[in-house]
């Protein structure tokens, strides 16, 4: 199996281990985080198995925006009206930990600026 379809994430995406899954359509999974940085903490990923942003292509560009908009129809799902941040944690330096490409819903308190 490649990088990306061994991962925890696809081994939520064939249900091989549970996750608290939030919106699935064709492209998209959305599930809460395990280890919640903020009240509502929810990872949007694509079904394919990109390992991380800097891994898109031109050919995923439409796959690109549906994630995107799937991240504004999730936090208006769990109503997050009052604002939120999105996050993508893009390889080493970037802090990502899991080899599958996936954006951060973080909301339910006040964000702080600069991240650390
Ligand atoms: P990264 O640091 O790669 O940007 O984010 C990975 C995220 O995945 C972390 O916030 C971590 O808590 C979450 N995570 C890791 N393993 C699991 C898991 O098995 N289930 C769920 N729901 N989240 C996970």
């Amino acid at each position: 199996m490649s990088e990306a379809t061994d991962t925890i994430f696809s081994k939520i995406i064939r249900r091989e281990i549970p996750a608290d899954i939030v919106y699935e359509d064709d492209l998209a999974l959305a599930f809460k985080d395990v280890n919640p940085q903020a009240p509502v903490h929810i990872l949007v990923i694509p079904k394919k198995p990109l390992v991380k942003l800097a891994d898109a292509e031109s050919q995923d560009h439409a796959l690109m925006g549906h994630l995107l908009l799937t991240v504004k129809r999730v936090a208006e799902q769990v109503g997050l009206s009052n604002g939120y941040r999105v996050v993508i944690n893009n390889g080493d330096d970037g802090g990502q930990t899991v080899s599958h490409l996936h954006l951060h819903i973080l909301g339910g308190r006040q964000m702080k600026w600069p991240p650390g």
